[in-house]
């Protein structure tokens, strides 16, 4: 008697995936697939000052394709901070195993680099050193954001 599965399978391990709320999930080694507006919320959680669609995120990545573990059409291939995701128009973002926590703690790390300078003048109120501090700190976090955006966006088009 042949054993019959007809859920999606994963396309790390092979394991049949299950549906959870809006992913699909691989209860073997947790790849899933998963919405892009619900990977863009959480990435987008954890650097409130950097709030991005998600096609801002996607870094080209040429590699072989893969087919959706759902419609079996060819997904596209990207990363986000190096790790590897593909994804399909019509069912979200594949990500093997537990990819998607890297790119979360990545955002995170940066964000927090760039928020990690000291307190804006607050400190001490006195001298002029401070104060010109005090002026220029905006700019330095508003340049650092800057930076940070341009290192894990998509090179402009018309390059
Ligand atoms: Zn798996
Ligand atoms: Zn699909």
């Amino acid at each position: 008697m042949t054993f019959r599965d007809d859920r999606p399978l994963c396309l790390y391990c092979n394991g049949g995936l299950e549906k959870r709320g809006e992913r699909w999930f691989c209860g073997e080694c947790y790849s899933k697939l998963i919405p892009a507006q619900e990977l863009r919320d959480l990435i987008n959680e954890v650097s409130p000052d950097d709030w991005r669609e998600l096609d801002q995120r996607l870094m080209p990545s040429p590699r072989a394709r893969r087919m959706c573990p759902l419609c079996k059409t060819e997904m596209t291939t990207w990363s986000i901070y190096d790790v590897p995701v593909d994804h399909c128009d019509a069912h979200g973002v594949w990500i093997d195993r537990t990819g998607d926590t890297t790119i979360i703690l990545a955002n995170e790390q940066m964000f927090k680099s760039r928020n990690s300078g000291t307190p804006r003048g607050a400190f001490v109120p006195l001298g002029i050193g401070i104060i010109f501090g005090a002026l220029l700190s905006p700019w330095l976090d508003r340049r650092r954001l800057r930076k940070d955006i341009e290192r894990t966006s998509p090179p402009k088009k018309r390059r």
